[in-house]
């Protein structure tokens, strides 16, 4: 008897609100969310007393959508000296001269730490395509390296934390209009921003062939509805959490014999 195919439903952007924030209040949320970021920095100190793992937080999301201020939120309570942040912009001509791998393999943080990508590998299948960047092949062929590339690293105690942060067009054009308002936001504002935004429904496109093809068992994506910074934050914060319990760290033991030691 043949087997049923068993139809994975593929995922559309659409379908998911960016201002969901399940009912939930903002004060109280917050409350919690400081809750939950406290727990990171006490468990990042066992990450880093075991040194047996690393953590990405990989944050991608259009611009506005809020990749630096997830990162300075969860992980507010880390000490710096743990934290391995990357900010991958447009290549350099060294980066270029390489695979698009290298650039990234080389930020990945070393056992103990977190590390955080504002971008990541995803530009490659994501402005390189929706600007024409690489041909169809070259970008299509990268969902496949991507996979395997992930594959490698989680079988090596890398953690992957993917995080799409889902944001509305309209929120973005608050965002962007505060930043043309605000003097003390003037600087963040890019003529680049408005030409992105142009392409809007390509990048969505561009993200929903990147959820639909790299949410893998060992580096599943997780869809962040981001209009709402507070639940953003709040959402984001319980996964690292998560992630890091689930390590069942506790503090290890000495390699020295410390029981005749005594300190003059
Ligand atoms: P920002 O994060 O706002 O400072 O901007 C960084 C810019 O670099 C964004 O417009 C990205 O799309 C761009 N960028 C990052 N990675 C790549 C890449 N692999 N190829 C082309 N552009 C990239
Ligand atoms: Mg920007």
């Amino acid at each position: 008897m043949s087997q049923p195919i068993k139809i994975k439903p593929k995922i559309r952007l659409r379908d998911f609100s960016p201002s969901h924030h399940a009912g939930l209040h903002k004060e109280a949320t917050r409350e919690k969310t400081n809750r939950l970021c406290a727990r990171i920095g006490e468990l990042q100190q066992l990450l880093y007393a075991n040194a047996a793992a690393s953590v990405v937080i990989l944050l991608q999301g259009m611009d506005t959508s809020g990749k630096d201020g997830t990162g300075k939120r969860v992980l507010e309570f880390v000490t710096p000296a743990g934290v391995e942040t990357s900010n991958f912009k447009t290549p350099s001509h060294l980066e270029l001269a390489h695979d698009f791998l290298w650039r990234i393999h080389q930020a990945v943080p070393r056992y103990g730490n977190i590390g955080v990508f504002n971008r990541s590998h995803y530009e490659d299948v994501l402005v390189v395509r929706v600007l024409n960047l690489q041909p169809a092949r070259v970008w299509r062929a990268r969902f496949t390296q991507i996979n395997a590339f992930e594959k490698y690293l989680t079988g090596n105690r890398v953690i992957l934390l993917k995080f799409f942060l889902h944001l509305s067009k309209e929120e973005q054009a608050r965002r962007l209009e505060s930043r043309l308002a605000n003097p003390a936001k003037n600087w963040k504002f890019e003529i680049n921003d408005i030409k992105m935004r142009e392409h809007w429904d390509k990048f969505q496109t561009a993200y929903e062939d990147v959820l639909n093809h790299c949410s893998t068992p060992w580096a599943p994506w997780h869809i962040v509805p981001a209009d709402h910074k507070w639940y953003r934050d709040y959402v984001v914060a319980g996964v690292v959490v998560e992630a890091l319990e689930k390590l069942k760290m506790k503090w290890p033991k000495s390699r020295e014999d410390l029981s005749g030691i005594k300190i003059k």
